[in-house]
């Protein structure tokens, strides 16, 4: 490879694993990792729980101190975009003018949050929470307020009703569908959560629609329901899903739609990118019947993680197909939920446990296809050995409390 190395598009959780994965490979050309965040790569899973609370600082959000750059030879060039590909001439244009030669590419744009598209959307005190200057102004706005709502009964919404009920805050949940997490876990996980924080004074509106956010001197007081209803609030949290960051390589004429697409080494149609994290959308054999063609976009630590790492190693000689198990976790009140897996909405369940510590194995087409764990550490373990390894379990078996998972995931294939 030339002297123009590698150069990454997004400084997030997936473009700082890929930095560091390629140099602990032996990569020694250029690594330009560009960020439109002026902060160090950090981690966001805190920033909905421990930061959120109070509990931890900014310097631990960091992947790694500022040291670990210049040592490894990886220029992070902060507070710059990515505005363009020149695809013949395999250059990136950035915000600031300059313009960078690449060897490769890698588009780790991740995704942002979705706007509710209600009038008043646009006040002051409407926030999300995607980044660190998201998660310090709701720091501040918790400490001043005393009844809130979110909007969105996913992870933000749920993680962030917690604290602030935690917190003291009178807090209600406004969800379209008629569960929590409708899309990612089972009934039962999400009958058990909001129960969990039914128990912390949490209220929730299922299938309710908001129509309006409503203002008063420029600030948000409230919002109206499609019925009717209006609910009084101090501040509004809007956590209604992402969108992938997908528009840098759809202006250079890659396939993105709901993502940029990506084969299963996470290589574009030009052999000189890739793309990884939250903006790919890329063949997984974990989603068999799960989506019309076979493709997902992962929205997890995890992912990014493992994806960083795939394509460090192509990009150091060692080509192979992505195959990791998608994993995921949520803290919410004193529980944790642990997803191994990818589960659609149709899976049948089967519970083993019960009361505050069970499992929900998920079965599709008779085939297991994820567990659900509250608070079953070694259920989880097993899971992803059984799901990693393809092994076979039968809903029955899942079903019988007699039955040895924990031998059937540790034996040889
Ligand atoms: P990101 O980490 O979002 O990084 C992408 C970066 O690219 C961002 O800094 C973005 O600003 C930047 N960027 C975008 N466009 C450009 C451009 N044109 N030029 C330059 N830079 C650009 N996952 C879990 O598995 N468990 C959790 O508990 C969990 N908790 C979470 C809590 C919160 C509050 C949030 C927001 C997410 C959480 N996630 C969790 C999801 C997880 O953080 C993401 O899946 C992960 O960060 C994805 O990594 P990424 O690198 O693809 O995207
Ligand atoms: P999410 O988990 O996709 O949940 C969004 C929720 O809002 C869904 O239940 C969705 O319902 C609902 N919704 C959509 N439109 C709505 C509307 N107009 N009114 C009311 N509800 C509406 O996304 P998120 O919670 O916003 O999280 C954002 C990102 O952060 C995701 O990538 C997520 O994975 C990540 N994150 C992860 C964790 C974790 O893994 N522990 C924690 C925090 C954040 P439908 O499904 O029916 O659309």
């Amino acid at each position: 490879m030339s002297a123009a190395g590698i150069v990454i598009a997004g400084a997030g959780q997936a473009g700082f694993q890929l930095a560091a994965s390629l140099r602990e490979g032996g990569f020694r050309d250029p690594i330009t990792l560009v960020g439109d965040e002026t902060a160090l790569p950090y981690q966001r899973p805190p920033l909905s729980k421990a930061y959120l609370a109070g509990k931890t600082d900014r310097t631990g959000l960091f992947l790694r101190q500022p040291g670990f750059f210049t040592e490894h030879s990886i220029t992070h060039r902060p507070g710059v975009s990515a505005v363009a590909i020149d695809r013949a001439g395999r250059r990136l244009g950035l915000s600031d003018g300059d313009s960078l030669a690449y060897d490769h590419l890698v588009i780790a744009t991740g995704a942002r949050n979705r706007p509710l598209p209600v009038p008043g959307a646009e006040l002051d005190n409407v926030h999300q929470l995607r980044g660190l200057a998201d998660a310090d102004a709701l720091r501040a706005a918790i400490a001043a307020a005393q009844a809130i709502v979110v909007v969105g009964a996913g992870f933000i919404g749920l993680e962030f009703a917690a604290v602030a009920a935690t917190r003291g805050l009178s807090v209600t949940v406004v969800e379209a569908a008629d569960r929590a997490m409708a899309r990612a876990v089972s009934p039962e996980i999400a009958r058990f959560f909001r129960g969990v924080h039914e128990a912390m004074g949490v209220r929730f509106a299922f299938g309710a629609s908001v129509t309006a956010i409503v203002g008063r001197q420029g600030r948000a007081a409230g919002i109206v329901l499609a019925d009717g209803r209006e609910l009084a609030a101090d501040f509004v949290l809007i956590g209604i899903g992402v969108v992938p960051n997908r528009e840098l390589a759809a202006a250079a004429g890659l396939p993105a739609d709901d993502g940029v697409r990506v084969d299963a080494f996470l290589a574009t149609p030009d052999p000189a990118i890739s793309a990884i994290g939250d903006c790919a959308r890329f063949p997984s054999p974990f989603a068999r019947g799960l989506t019309p063609d076979g493709t997902v976009r992962i929205e997890s630590v995890q992912n990014a993680i493992d994806q960083g790492r795939c394509l460090a190693a192509r990009l150091n000689g060692k080509p192979a197909p992505y195959a990791a198990l998608p994993w995921f976790w949520s803290d919410q009140g004193m529980h944790k939920l642990q997803i191994a897996g990818l589960a659609g909405p149709g899976d049948a369940s089967v519970v083993r446990g019960a009361g505050d510590a069970f499992s929900v194995f998920r079965f599709r087409d008779g085939s297991l296809s994820a567990v659900e764990s509250v608070d079953r550490a070694a259920d989880h373990m097993i899971a992803r050995r059984l799901l990693a390894a393809g092994t076979h379990l039968t809903p029955n078996q899942a079903a019988d409390p007699d039955f040895d998972i924990k031998a059937l995931a540790m034996r040889r294939p």
